[in-house]
């Protein structure tokens, strides 16, 4: 039923709409992703100023009418994330982030955990741009499952349970694989475990080092798994 609605919200991406509209798609805490029409944005004297734009945290107030579309009413900048604008490993790591949270969740799919986790990832590259590390990114995505319930299985095999000899990574399985059940699995060494249990288990901010070839594998791993769970690509980062 038409009314106002008042929520945060985070910028995924705007769509230019018409002469002077732009068509945003915003992740909310309790709404998941929704989509806002602001209107006369593109004119020079728009009331919102800059805020719309892609990675601002924002409160807002939407009127939703009859259609899915919610019309933007207000908006007041929490945080403009001005930093990572000016830092191109920063700003490229945003986008990616943004762009995995929109795609991986249809309108109408509320996650807190998303939420928060995007907002703490703007936060860390916005306060600390060179920490927008392909290893950033990959950890990104890796809590992006868990907050999705789609996490890997890490500490034995998933076919059958072996804590020990686990030498590979299966999407199909759902996590890492022994060396009996190692079918359709791909070779997964230690490095690029420890890497997805550092990862999984530790604050973005205090994601963990590790070679560019244990990153390819993980990264091998995360892809599997969105694949299989979610029949999502992502664009690569190694
Ligand atoms: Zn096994």
């Amino acid at each position: 039923m038409p009314g106002s609605l008042k929520t945060e919200g985070i910028v995924l991406r705007g769509i230019r709409y018409g002469e002077a509209d732009r068509v945003l798609h915003l992740y909310t805490p309790e709404r998941g992703r929704v989509s806002a029409i602001a209107k006369g944005v593109r004119r020079a004297k728009s009331r919102f100023g800059g805020r719309l734009e892609p990675f601002f945290r924002l409160n807002l107030v939407l009127y939703q009418g009859r259609s899915d579309l919610l019309t933007v009413t207000s908006a007041e900048t929490i945080a403009g994330h001005p930093r990572l604008r000016e830092h191109g490993p920063a700003l490229d790591g945003a986008a990616r982030a943004c762009d995995a949270v929109g795609r991986m969740f249809a309108d109408g799919e509320p996650h807190r955990g998303v939420f928060n986790l995007l907002c703490n990832q703007l936060a860390l590259l916005d306060a600390q741009p060179a920490r927008a590390t392909p290893g950033n990114a990959l950890a990104f995505r890796l809590k992006l499952l868990l907050a999705a319930g789609f996490a890997p299985q890490l500490a034995a095999c998933a076919g059958c349970g072996e804590a020990d000899h686990l030498v590979g990574f299966s999407g199909a399985a759902g996590g890492v694989v022994c060396s009996a059940c190692e079918a359709s699995s791909f070779a997964l060494s230690q490095d690029a475990h420890d890497f997805l249990v550092a990862a999984l288990g530790r604050p973005l901010a205090e994601t963990p080092d590790a070679s560019a070839p244990a990153l390819a594998q993980a990264e091998r791993a995360i892809l599997a798994t969105l694949e299989h769970h979610a029949h999502l690509r992502l664009h690569p980062v190694m």
